[in-house]
């Protein structure tokens, strides 16, 4: 059925016009029209992509559904495995009914992530091409490293960790800004077969002590500090506390490796216990260069990671290697019409599965050039963005919402001072982005020439599920448009069945693609609760989606964020969006309360553009907004004045937290550990009656 769908889809008229109603909408003459608003491929672009048309998205789309052992073990070839795999290139269960959840593929087969990361490349010739450019917080401190240079600096880490007795299936925690050392150490254990568990470097003690403790880690890998914008983060005190809690958990470590990064504090000014903390720049360089690679099998585990925690206590998702290496190459590929000659930056922390897929893996199984850049995006001012992008000749770029929010608040000043002229594709990740936001990334920071890759997946996927293939689509502002090949997202109903046609409802997906992950990581109980037990026989993704009458999807929210409101089911990130494309409104998070007459009621946080005060009038305008572009259902019964909203680390909204203030229930705010900044919490209390 979804191909015969994918298939009227496909007889869409391609590269044809430029840009349709796009000024009719920006001038807000046909506001609620994003659905009727395609946004055509630029000839020239869709003449050189990998994927060209809808046709032939379809083709080679059709072929991965119909075949998928064929469709991907072609790709896997492309790859260097010392053993094939075996006669069935994929297992899968994913129906509780029929036993336990199982996925595997190319199961048997016998190779190395970081060997085909580098060594690979190398022998391809592209040794003396930078594998990655590193931008410092303060912009005088930058550095680079060939694919040579890089292989090199990582088998020495390897026979250094093997020296300390880490051996295949050992846990290594990794706690490290954004250095060149991060996807460093990544690809160190991946070249022992070790597992890593990153945490990202902004985490508090007690959380990379769980996390340690959850894994049983053998070495912790840190920095002594890191600066982010004016301020210096000291690393190691953090994780000297953690290491204390740990220790009391019955995890303790012997080894704890400290990258002295010289920008941010001197070494002597570093707290220090002899024994257990080694400098990094004593001990790693005097180890060979060259590393024997520990052939893994592909389902041996290659890293756990923790999801963000939007939604409640953080998941521990493990990841195998075969799988999750294809899978990243490829959706990395075709998802930013990936060519030799591109330099790619992404700004997301190797902390989260961005970083993992799309900083390190992905990126490096193709050869490309990646920008790791330490700081943070308004330092020393809103326009650093814009700069690295010029610096550095950037044409892929890749970022968040929350990013594109907040540098559209700043005003277009910074964007236009810099030329972008080396941009070729956008893409945005985390969550729905609006459609003023689209636009505003679209025509300001691409010049209405760049695709915006609008890419929906999660952690627990390991790359790409929905992505407008850049110069196939004709692209609608806020859709992540359609599958990427091999998956086979369906919208079901609460009873779980199959909805067709244009719909909404709950996103699964049927059948297992290589990337899936394959357990929560001790926990494969909760692994089939949460994701296999909800609707038997699909995957569950926990979020809403709606399917247009052209076939293009529209992520909606977490499904828990669905507002019902007197019968109507309501995505939070439609009302959002409504509220964001006042100009005066810089960004907002909507959750349901409680309604004796409806049911639920819709109640807003709303955060106002710099220098835009809070009135009576503004508020009777924002609901008039939604009214308008949405429908008297949706108005807010309440809008709640924010000076800032609770986002995790990663930059999502918490609305969690807002639900418990929304209906008052203050002492039931649960678990803020993923808070980036818990003040903020306070703030809003303090702001209820205004
Ligand atoms: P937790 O599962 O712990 O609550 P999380 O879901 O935020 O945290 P991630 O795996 O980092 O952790 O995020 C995946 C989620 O982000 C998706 O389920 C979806 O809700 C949202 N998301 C990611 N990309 C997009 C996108 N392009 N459009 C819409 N939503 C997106
Ligand atoms: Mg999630």
């Amino acid at each position: 059925n979804y191909l015969r769908h994918v298939e009227s889809m496909a007889k869409l008229p391609s590269g044809a016009g430029s840009i349709s109603h796009l000024n009719a909408v920006i001038l807000g003459e046909s506001l609620a029209s994003e659905e009727n608003d395609l946004i055509f491929p630029n000839v020239e672009f869709s003449r050189q992509a990998l994927v060209s048309s809808p046709q032939k998205y379809f083709e080679m789309y059709k072929r991965s559904i119909e075949d998928p052992a064929g469709f991907w073990s072609d790709i896997a070839s492309e790859f260097y495995w010392i053993e094939k795999w075996g006669k069935e290139v994929y297992y899968e269960n994913l129906d509780v009914r029929e036993g336990p959840v199982k996925i595997e593929w190319f199961k048997g087969g016998v190779t190395n992530i970081c060997y085909n990361c580098l060594d690979r490349n190398v022998e391809a010739g592209l040794g003396e091409k930078i594998a990655l450019y590193w931008e410092g917080n303060d912009p005088e401190f930058d550095g680079k490293l060939t694919y040579n240079k890089l292989l090199y600096k990582v088998c020495q880490l390897a026979n250094y960790l093997k020296d300390v007795g880490v051996k295949k299936g050992d846990a290594v925690v990794v706690y490290l800004p954004m250095l060149m050392e991060l996807p460093m150490a990544m690809l160190a254990c991946a070249r022992i077969g070790a597992v890593h568990s990153v945490v990202f470097a902004g985490f508090s003690a007690e959380a990379l002590a769980q996390r340690i403790v959850d894994c049983k880690a053998k070495v912790v890998i840190t920095c002594n500090a890191v600066k982010r914008g004016p301020k210096v983060i000291n690393l190691k005190e953090i994780v000297d506390a953690a290491l204390v809690e740990s220790a009391k958990e019955g995890v303790s470590i012997d080894i704890c490796l400290t990258y002295e990064n010289p920008t941010a504090m001197k070494r002597e000014n570093t707290k220090w216990k002899e024994g257990r903390d080694i400098w990094w720049q004593d001990v790693v360089p005097r180890y060979p260069a060259t590393c024997d690679v520990e052939w893994v099998d592909a389902e041996d585990p290659l890293f756990l990671l923790y999801t963000s925690g939007s939604t409640g206590k953080p998941k521990g998702v493990l990841h195998t290697t075969g799988g999750y290496m294809v899978y990243t190459a490829t959706t990395f590929k075709y998802a930013f019409d990936y060519k030799p000659s591109d330099v790619y930056w992404c700004t997301a922390d190797c902390g989260w599965i961005t970083g993992h897929s799309y900083v390190s893996y992905g990126p490096l199984l193709n050869g490309a050039t990646v920008i790791i850049f330490e700081g943070a995006p308004n330092y020393p001012d809103s326009g650093r963005c814009w700069d690295i992008i010029d610096k550095y000749k950037v044409s892929i770029f890749y970022t968040a919402p929350t990013l594109v929010r907040s540098l559209m608040r700043d005003g277009d000043g910074y964007v236009t001072k810099y030329s972008r002229k080396s941009l070729r594709v956008l893409g945005s990740v985390g969550e729905p982005i609006n459609p003023s936001a689209w636009r505003w990334f679209f025509n300001v920071v691409g010049d209405s020439r760049c695709p915006i890759s609008d890419t929906w997946w999660q952690t627990e996927t390991g790359g790409f599920m929905m992505v407008p293939l850049p110069g196939a689509w004709p692209q609608k502002p806020g859709s992540t448009t359609f599958p990427f090949f091999g998956v086979q997202p369906v919208i079901v109903d609460e009873k779980g069945q199959e909805i067709e046609g244009e719909c909404s409802g709950y996103l699964c997906v049927k059948c297992s693609w290589p990337g899936a992950f394959r357990t929560l990581y001790g926990d494969h109980e909760r692994y089939e609760t949460t994701y296999f037990k909800p609707f038997p026989g699909y995957y569950f993704s926990g979020d809403g989606c709606s399917r247009d009458k052209d076939g293009y999807h529209w992520l909606t929210g977490r499904v828990d964020d669905v507002v019902n409101v007197s019968g109507h089911r309501i995505g939070t990130a439609e009302v959002e969006s409504a509220l964001v494309s006042h100009p005066h409104c810089a960004e907002a998070a909507v959750v349901g309360v409680e309604h004796e007459v409806k049911g639920q009621g819709i109640y807003a946080f709303v955060t106002l553009v710099e220098g835009v005060d809070y009135s009576e009038e503004l508020r009777r305008t924002l609901i008039l907004t939604v009214r308008k572009q949405i429908g008297a259902f949706a108005a807010p019964d309440k809008i709640h004045w924010a000076p800032g909203l609770p986002k995790t680390r990663s930059g999502k909204i918490m609305r969690r937290i807002l639900r418990k203030i929304a209906s008052r229930q203050l002492d039931e705010l649960g678990d803020t550990s993923t808070l980036a900044d818990p003040s903020v919490v306070d703030k809003l209390i303090a702001l209820t009656d205004v």
